[in-house]
């Protein structure tokens, strides 16, 4: 088990650092408790990522084609 100097808290798996204050654990590292799902992780903050850009290109399209053909409706206030 791993401890924090700091934070005189017990740490289980084998990260460096402390998960609260960022400082070097000291102690024996052990094996992992939980499962890494380091892969999913990333792959969704890209996904995430993606579709942020996505919806944002599609919300000024809107609101370019909103102020070039119907100035008078502020129909892109939906999208
Ligand atoms: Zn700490």
């Amino acid at each position: 088990m791993r401890i924090c100097d700091a934070c005189h808290v017990h740490v289980r798996g084998s990260i460096d650092r402390c998960p609260l204050c960022g400082a070097k654990l000291r102690g024996e590292k052990e094996e992992n408790v939980f499962p890494r799902l380091q892969m999913y992780d990333h792959m969704y903050r890209k996904i995430m990522r993606i579709f942020l850009f996505l919806s944002v290109i599609a919300v000024m399209v809107c609101l370019a084609a909103n102020r070039v053909f119907v100035p008078d409706l502020f129909w892109s206030m939906f999208v």
